[in-house]
């Protein structure tokens, strides 16, 4: 179950390069990014599995991503929320 057909790649949630789902799980999923081979989980029960494919994905989406990306993996002091 988790994040279904329309989960199978994911943006990388630190270079925003294509990652697939290595493994689906109950409430979440693992990922492998394949261009810089970080891996992540994504956690789909609280919205459930997404209504529309996750990739590909626009640029404003990767500028986005990378912004982020690299405020959090600058300072680790704060945990990671949610989008709201
Ligand atoms: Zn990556």
């Amino acid at each position: 179950m988790a994040g279904g057909v329309n989960a199978a790649i994911f943006p990388c949630l630190r270079c925003a390069g294509p990652a697939h789902r290595t493994y689906e799980g109950q409430e979440d999923d693992h990922y492998r990014c394949s261009e810089c081979g970080s891996e992540f989980n994504i956690d789909w029960s609280y919205d459930g599995p997404p209504q529309s494919p996750c990739w590909p994905i626009s640029e404003e989406e990767t500028e986005k991503i990378r912004k982020m990306a690299a405020q959090v993996f600058r300072r680790r002091s704060k945990p990671i929320k949610g989008i709201e």
